[in-house]
């Protein structure tokens, strides 16, 4: 793996350091899982989106600068180091757009990247079902054939599907043909949540705002241009991109290096480092929470190397596959651990700090979404390291 970075690269990440030192705003913006702060999000995309920041490694013709994996990376860790945003089009530019661009028609591709790429429609994903989690395969809402008016009629409850309180447009896995085989016989369909038959029900988090929903399905009438890839072959063309949301796409090193770079400063700032009056250790726990800072920095930092080795190998032609698992695990851990770590600092006052407060409710989601921990550990288990399938039945 070499790390030393071109001239062209390093003009790359000096413009994006400039734009995003002269842009990002001064106070962050409010939640995006509340009516205001959606809004302001999508605003700040269309921000990005103008001035070609806003999905970099995309083609010219749909918003993008056409950068390589190694540049996608710099930005984004140029990103979280600037304290930018969070993308309230990350379900669309990192979830669907991969698996429009691999199996999207021409047409498909024209009408739904551009406004993706501006934010001016957000995307929510539609694959979890109350009883079809883990198991996705499972789940049983469904495609129905209208032969009359050429395309499908969707039926059935999609859970925990983050944003769709506010977002536009959802996509998701129908079981198309009962007497399939549960992995074969899906199809996967892209349809408006403002569809008639299509009740979006918000669901309040741990913080209290809608960042989730249920969404209802009666009879929703979606046509044959909306089905993506072949109908039938929704488990494949889902499970395309999975690996890369769980490994690369999701959650890129740049987050965490920037959180614990915050991690740091809240300590020497709480040690009275900077001012050289140093507080009792027992301000803050001494040498036991600075093995933690100085733990949870490394981590942040080694997780920062495997991603660039990941990209190595991407760009060798390699493919992420069942190791995004193990990434998966590291990252999902390590943000609890960071923020941990930082409430153990603040002590009482964390109750009242809101930043890390935060921060630490949502990881504590790190390892259920995306595929559980539990799960991500079987595929290390059997596909990584050989052991012994997971006897049937033995799961819960
Ligand atoms: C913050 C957040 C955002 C989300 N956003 C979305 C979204 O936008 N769209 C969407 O479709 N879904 C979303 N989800 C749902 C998420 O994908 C599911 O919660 C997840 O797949 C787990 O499914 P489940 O909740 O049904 O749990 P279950 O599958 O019922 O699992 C319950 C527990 O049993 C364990 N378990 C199950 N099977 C096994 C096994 N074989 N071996 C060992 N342990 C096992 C699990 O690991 C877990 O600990 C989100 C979830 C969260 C927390």
């Amino acid at each position: 793996m070499d790390l030393s970075l071109s001239e062209t690269e390093l003009a790359f990440r000096d413009e994006a350091r400039a734009w995003l030192a002269a842009n990002v705003p001064a106070e962050p913006l409010p939640s995006m899982d509340t009516a205001e702060g959606f809004v302001a999000h999508q605003e700040w995309e269309a921000r990005l989106a103008e001035a070609r920041w806003s999905v970099v490694s995309w083609p010219r013709e749909v918003g993008g600068r056409e950068a390589s994996l190694v540049e996608w990376v710099l930005f984004e860790e140029e990103y979280h180091r600037a304290g930018a945003p969070g993308r309230v089009s990350q379900n669309g530019i990192f979830l669907l757009a991969p698996i429009l661009f691999d199996h999207g028609t021409p047409e498909q591709q024209q009408r739904f990247l551009p406004s993706m790429a501006t934010g001016e429609r957000i995307w929510a994903q539609a694959w979890s079902e109350p009883e079809a989690g883990s198991d996705l395969a499972s789940l049983t809402s469904s495609a129905r054939r209208d032969e009359d008016r050429g395309g499908w009629l969707l039926n059935g409850q999609k859970t925990w599907s983050s944003r769709a309180a506010f977002a536009h447009w959802g996509f998701g896995l129908f079981r198309s043909d009962v007497a399939a085989e549960r992995h074969r016989g899906l199809t996967y369909l892209l349809f408006p949540l403002d569809a008639p038959g299509v009740t979006v029900r918000p669901i309040a988090q741990l913080d209290g705002e809608a960042g989730f929903a249920e969404i209802f399905l009666e009879d929703v009438f979606v046509p044959d241009a909306d089905v993506l890839g072949a109908p039938g072959d929704g488990w494949r063309v889902a499970m395309s991109t999975a690996g890369n949301e769980r490994g690369l796409s999701l959650r890129s090193p740049g987050r965490f290096c920037a959180a614990a770079d915050r991690l740091v400063e809240l300590y020497r700032n709480r040690s009275g480092f900077e001012t050289g009056a140093r507080a009792p250790s027992s301000t803050t726990g001494g040498d036991h929470h600075r093995d933690r800072v100085v733990d949870a920095w490394i981590a942040a930092q080694a997780y920062r190397l495997y991603t660039w080795g990941t990209v190595t190998r991407l760009a060798a032609g390699g493919d992420v596959g069942a190791a995004g698992s193990v990434n998966k695990v590291f990252w999902s851990e390590l943000d609890i651990a960071l923020h941990e770590t930082a409430l153990d600092l603040l002590g009482p006052e964390a109750e009242v700090e809101s930043a890390w407060l935060d921060g630490y409710t949502f990881s504590l989601s790190g390892p259920i979404y995306a595929g559980t921990n539990e799960i991500q550990r079987n595929i290390v288990a059997e596909r990584i390291l050989g052991l012994p399938k997971e006897p049937r039945g033995a799961a819960r």
